[in-house]
């Protein structure tokens, strides 16, 4: 894996495991050679997550709307600070640049983030691997609701075992690297629950 991308928060969170967490996650991707491709914000969850691979020698890549750059305090010393025009190019400019994609915790930015690239993994569109790092518990709902899709026939059950969940880092990224995509196809799967065949 050459770059790996990390949705999170652009505020810091209530508790300290949150940011100790994006550290120790900067840590071990520097020390595996992984490029970090995120938002490019110098501030919460973000920041800290940025500053820790640049403290252990690491590669770092933002990518910033040029409309929020001010707003969220983009890391102006990046060596690689991509400006972008909109939100959804922000989107595809990391989904494309990366082998993969994490979320620490944050809030609905980093929720949608994260989902969308899971809802493109389901349907094919990458076969990249996607995980949460369950600092704290902190995923436990967003995992309820997808148990819980999948308990109510809306997703298959190929397309939930494919979300890795993991509190370690390191673990994490020892899962991405053994990583198969899902063989379910997404639309045939759905045909046949409205009892059409394909
Ligand atoms: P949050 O988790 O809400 O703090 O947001 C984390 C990051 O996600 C911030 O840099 C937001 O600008 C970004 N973000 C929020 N919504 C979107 C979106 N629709 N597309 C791309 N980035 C987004």
């Amino acid at each position: 894996m050459k770059r790996i991308c990390v949705f999170c928060g652009s505020s810091p969170g209530a508790r300290p495991e949150y940011l100790q967490t994006a550290v120790a996650l900067g840590h071990v991707l520097a020390q595996k050679g992984i490029g970090l491709v995120y938002g490019g914000a110098n501030i919460g969850v973000m920041g800290t997550l940025a500053r820790s691979v640049l403290e252990r020698g690491g590669r770092v890549t933002g990518v910033m709307p040029k409309a929020l750059a001010k707003k969220e305090v983009a890391f102006t010393d990046l060596a690689d600070l991509r400006v972008v025009g909109t939100m959804h190019e922000r989107k595809q400019l990391m989904a494309d640049l990366s082998d993969g994609f994490i979320a620490l915790p944050g809030g609905l930015g980093t929720a949608e983030e994260f989902i969308e690239v899971l809802t493109w993994a389901q349907l094919g569109i990458h076969e990249k691997p996607c995980g949460l790092l369950n600092v704290r518990g902190f995923y436990d709902r967003l995992l309820g609701f997808l148990d819980h899709a999948t308990d109510e026939a809306f997703m298959a059950p190929g397309h939930r075992a494919m979300v890795i969940v993991e509190a370690s880092p390191e673990v994490l990224l020892e899962k991405f690297s053994v990583y198969r995509p899902p063989v379910v196809d997404k639309a045939g799967w759905a045909l046949k629950l409205n009892g059409i065949k394909n």
